[in-house]
C-alpha cells in the first residue's frame, strides 16, 4: 500500500485515534482543529468505555417518557423550545427510529462496534502514556427506586446477551460494593468487564503526543471548506488551502457544515451535555456510577469527581445553562451524602448525535477522498479506537471487521428533502 498525505479534521478523541492508525499503515497524517487537542466534547466526558451501551437512544420506551421528561424543568432531557423548528425534522427522523425492528436493529451494529472497542484501542496505546490513564474498575448503575431497576431487567438482558457480565446487587452486597451511596437505595447492576478513563482531555492529549512523535502534525487551523481536486482533495483554511490525496472529517457535531460544502447530509445534531466537576475526590464511589433515574454519571477521576449527564437539545452555540448543573449537583449530593459539592468547575460539549445512534463512518458520495468518522452521541470515547481502525482498514482496502454499511454517510438523505 503506498503512503498517502491525509489531512485529519479534528483533533478530538476520534480524530486523534483516527490519526494514529493511519500512521500505523505508514501514512504522512497531519491533523488540524482550530483547538488544542482533546478540547471539544473529548474534554469533559464521563469518562467510561461503555462498552455494554449498546442500546440506541430511540425507543418505544423513549418516545413514551420524552413529553413528560420535556415538560419537567429538572429531568435529564431538555429542549430549547426556540429551536425546535430548526430540530423538528431530526426529531421526526428519531421517531421514526424507535419502531422495534429499528431498535434491534440499531442494537446489534452497536454491539458489533462495541465487541471491537477495547481492541481498537489496544494497537494505539500499547506504547503510549494514554495507556496509564486506562483503568478497569466496572462500572454501576444505581436504581434509588425498586420500580425504576425492575423497569431496566431487559435492558440489562440484553447487554448479558451481547456477552457483557452483569450482576445484581442489592442489600449490604450494594453497600459493601459501592460505599457512600445512600442508605435506602433499591438495587444496582454491576458490569464488572467495563474500564474507565482518569482524565479524558489527559487521555487525547497524549494521543496526539504520539501522533507528532511519529512524525505526524498537529496544527491549530480551522478548516472552512473542503473540495475535490485531482483524485485527492483541497482542504481550505483561512492559511490557505491543502492539497492532501485524502481527508478525514472528525469535528465532531460541525462535521455537517463541512459535509454540506460538499453535498453531502449526515444528519447530526448537538446533543448538549454538561459536567460539574468537584475539586474533591471525597465521599465519591470507587467506579463509575450511572444513575437510573436521572441518568448521569459519577465518575472518580484522577483529579476529583465528576458528575457528567443531561440530553439538552439546542443550538450549538447558544451560551451554557448553569441550571443544568446545579441540578447535577443536588442529584449527585442525593446519591452520595458524603460528596463535597460546594467547590467545582462547568463545563458543557456537544455530541454530534445522528437519529438512530449510529456514527457515521464511511466515505463522502461526492468524493471518495473524504471519509466521515463523526456521530458518535454518547459513545465517542468508547468506540474511537475502533473507528479508527475501520477507517484505516477502508482506506488500505482490507476487509473491515464489521460491515460499514449501517454506518454510511446520506443514509437520513431520504427524509430531508
Ligand atoms: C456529558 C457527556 C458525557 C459523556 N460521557 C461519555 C462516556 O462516558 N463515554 C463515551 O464513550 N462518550 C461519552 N460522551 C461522548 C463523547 O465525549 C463524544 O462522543 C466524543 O468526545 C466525540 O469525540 P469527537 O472527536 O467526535 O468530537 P470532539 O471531541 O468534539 O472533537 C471534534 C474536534 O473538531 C474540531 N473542529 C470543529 N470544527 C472544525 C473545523 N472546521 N476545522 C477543524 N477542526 C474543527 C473541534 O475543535 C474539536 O476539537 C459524553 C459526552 C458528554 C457531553
Amino acid at each position: 500500500m503506498s503512503a498517502r498525505d491525509i489531512v485529519v479534521i479534528g483533533g478530538g478523541v476520534v480524530g486523534i485515534s483516527c490519526a494514529r492508525w493511519l500512521q500505523r499503515d505508514g501514512h504522512h497524517v497531519r491533523v488540524l482543529d482550530p483547538q488544542a487537542p482533546g478540547q471539544g466534547c473529548s474534554f469533559g466526558n464521563a469518562g467510561v468505555f461503555a462498552v455494554d451501551s449498546i442500546i440506541p437512544e430511540a425507543t418505544p420506551h423513549a418516545l413514551r417518557d420524552a413529553p413528560a421528561m420535556l415538560l419537567s424543568s429538572t429531568s435529564p432531557l431538555r429542549l430549547v423550545w426556540r429551536d425546535l423548528p430548526r430540530l423538528a425534522p431530526w426529531f421526526t427522523r428519531f421517531a421514526l427510529q424507535a419502531r422495534p425492528a429499528r431498535v434491534r436493529a440499531a442494537t446489534a451494529c452497536l454491539a458489533g462496534l462495541c465487541a471491537g472497542a477495547m481492541e481498537g484501542y489496544r494497537a494505539i496505546t500499547a506504547d503510549s502514556p494514554a495507556a496509564e490513564l486506562m483503568r478497569h474498575t466496572g462500572w454501576a448503575h444505581v436504581f434509588e427506586r425498586a420500580a425504576t431497576a425492575e423497569g431496566a431487567r431487559r435492558e440489562m438482558e440484553e447487554r448479558a446477551r451481547h456477552g457483557w457480565r452483569v450482576r445484581w446487587l442489592d442489600g449490604a452486597e450494594l453497600h459493601a460494593r459501592i460505599p457512600g451511596l445512600r442508605q435506602d437505595a433499591a438495587a444496582a447492576v454491576e458490569l464488572p468487564d467495563i474500564w474507565m478513563c482518569l482524565n479524558p482531555a489527559r487521555f487525547v492529549e497524549r494521543l496526539a503526543a504520539d501522533v507528532a512523535a511519529a512524525g505526524g502534525a498537529v496544527q491549530q487551523a480551522r478548516v472552512t471548506g473542503l473540495r475535490p481536486n485531482n483524485g485527492g482533495v483541497e482542504v481550505q483554511t483561512p492559511g490557505g488551502a491543502i492539497h492532501a490525496d485524502h481527508a478525514v472529517v472528525a469535528a465532531g457535531v460541525h462535521s455537517e457544515q463541512l459535509a454540506a460544502g460538499l453535498g453531502d447530509r449526515l444528519g447530526l445534531t448537538a446533543e448538549r451535555g454538561y459536567h460539574a466537576m468537584l475539586d474533591s475526590g471525597e465521599g465519591g464511589p470507587p467506579m463509575p456510577i450511572m444513575s437510573g433515574e436521572h441518568k448521569f454519571v459519577t465518575t472518580p477521576m484522577a483529579d476529583g469527581v465528576r458528575l457528567a449527564g443531561t440530553a439538552e437539545f439546542a443550538r450549538a452555540e447558544r451560551p451554557p445553562d448553569p441550571r443544568r448543573v446545579r441540578i447535577l449537583l443536588q442529584r449527585a449530593g442525593n446519591l452520595f451524602p458524603g460528596l463535597r459539592t460546594g467547590s467545582y468547575t462547568s463545563w458543557m460539549g456537544c455530541r454530534s448525535t445522528t437519529p438512530d445512534s449510529l456514527p457515521i463512518i464511511g466515505r463522502s458520495a461526492a468524493t471518495p477522498a473524504v471519509t466521515y468518522a463523526c456521530g458518535h452521541q454518547h459513545l465517542g470515547l468508547t468506540l474511537a479506537g475502533v473507528t479508527g481502525r475501520l477507517v484505516a482498514d477502508d482506506l488500505a482496502g482490507r476487509d473491515p471487521a464489521v460491515d460499514l454499511r449501517p454506518f454510511r454517510a446520506n443514509r437520513f438523505r431520504i427524509f430531508s428533502g
